[in-house]
């Protein structure tokens, strides 16, 4: 693994797309070698192409790299995608169709049933799920996608309950103005004030999160059983999704058994030290003032997520609230933890 590889970002310009380029900046495994987005970018050096956003400092190496148009010709074979939807669904079936690896953070293949939504803690073993994908649609490339940052939050914190029989869940969300990308939504909407309605993200909760949790039977995902009920809103909180959610289990665990099951929660990240992954996934905190967005939001680089305030809840067994940080255990590291674990199978070569 001294090697390092050469990857593309499409839609490097943007909110994920940076995130993605501070995430590989030093990277063991990977190396940026070119950056694509818009005709409102290509041929600008990429200092000049992308308003910098993050409180990282753009990393030299890239401010001089001239931004491409998002075709397959000179680009390397594994790229990550932070498109925005309304392109990505074409652009990255033309990449895997020339034979690159797209790693996606966009919803528009999320669903399908040949294409793995992983989460590398919860589902590694999606991956098979490759065969189908290539045997269906004759791609020489493949196709990975992560889920919705808000799902990928609350999965976490409910990937380790599933042990104890978990049947219903109920969540409320409050999520970041990050999470719109730039500009996303209107200051005058959004200071001092929640928006009701984000379009498109109650139904990804519920659909998503039955997806990760399922099982691979004979080339296909059967969801997992759990029904859930979402809400979710827009709050004025720069980074960081909250979910507050209640659960219902078979047979209710007494409370120390969820605690235990958060803190001991780890999966192949872990276990094989993958560069990217948090130590602990899920960090659960007995302070009754945590999580907080301002003081949990970037656990271990923004790559744990934070629970805390476990409780019964008179309507289902248990509630509790958690917290992570959506453009990088939602996004961007997300998409970069997927890419490691498809290396460290062999699913990504020079
Ligand atoms: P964003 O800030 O609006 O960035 C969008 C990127 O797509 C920019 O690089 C833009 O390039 C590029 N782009 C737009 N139209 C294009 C076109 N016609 N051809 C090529 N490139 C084009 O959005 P974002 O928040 O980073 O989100 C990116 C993707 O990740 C979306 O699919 C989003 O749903 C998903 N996602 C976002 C989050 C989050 O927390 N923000 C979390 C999970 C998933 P220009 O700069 O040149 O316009």
């Amino acid at each position: 693994m001294s090697e390092r590889l050469d990857v593309g970002i499409l839609g490097a310009t943007g909110t994920v797309g940076q995130e993605l380029i501070v995430a590989l900046a030093t990277h063991p495994w990977f190396r940026v070698a070119w950056v694509g987005a818009s005709e409102r970018s290509v041929g600008k050096r990429y200092a000049d192409a992308t308003p910098w956003r993050l409180r990282t400092p753009r990393p030299d190496a890239v401010a001089e790299m001239v931004v491409e148009e998002c075709v397959p010709v000179t680009a390397p074979r594994l790229v990550f995608s932070g498109l925005d939807s309304t392109v990505a669904g074409e652009v990255e079936a033309a990449f895997a169709t020339a034979g690159h690896t797209v790693v996606s953070n966009a919803r528009n293949y999320r669903m399908d049933a040949d294409v793995p939504l992983l989460i590398p803690e919860i589902n590694p073993d999606h991956l098979q799920l490759l065969e189908e994908q290539t045997r269906v649609r004759q791609w020489p490339g493949k196709l990975v996608a992560n889920p919705n940052c808000s799902t990928i939050v609350m999965t976490l914190a409910l990937a380790p309950l599933c042990q104890f029989g978990l049947t219903h869940v109920m969540v409320s969300t409050l999520q970041a103005v990050s999470g719109a990308g730039y500009p996303g939504v209107s200051s005058l909407d959004i200071v001092g004030n929640i928006l009701p309605h984000i379009d498109g993200e109650e139904s990804k909760m519920e659909s998503e999160t039955q997806k990760v949790l399922g099982a691979v039977t004979h080339g296909r995902v059967v969801p997992h059983e759990v029904v859930v009920s979402a809400q979710t809103t827009r709050v004025p909180v720069i980074n960081g999704h909250t979910a507050l959610i209640s659960v219902k289990f078979e047979t209710p665990p007494p409370p120390g058994d969820i605690i235990r099951a958060f803190r001991d929660f780890s999966g192949r990240p872990q276990a094989e030290q993958f560069p990217t992954a948090p130590c602990h996934p899920v960090c659960y905190l007995d302070d009754p003032n945590r999580p907080q967005p301002k003081l949990d939001v970037d656990r271990e680089g923004g790559m744990a997520v934070t629970v805390g305030r476990l409780r019964e809840c008179p309507v289902l067994d248990y509630k509790f609230i958690v917290l992570g940080h959506n453009t990088v255990r939602g996004a961007a590291g997300a998409a970069v933890l997927n890419a490691e674990l498809m290396k460290v199978d062999g699913l990504v070569s020079i």
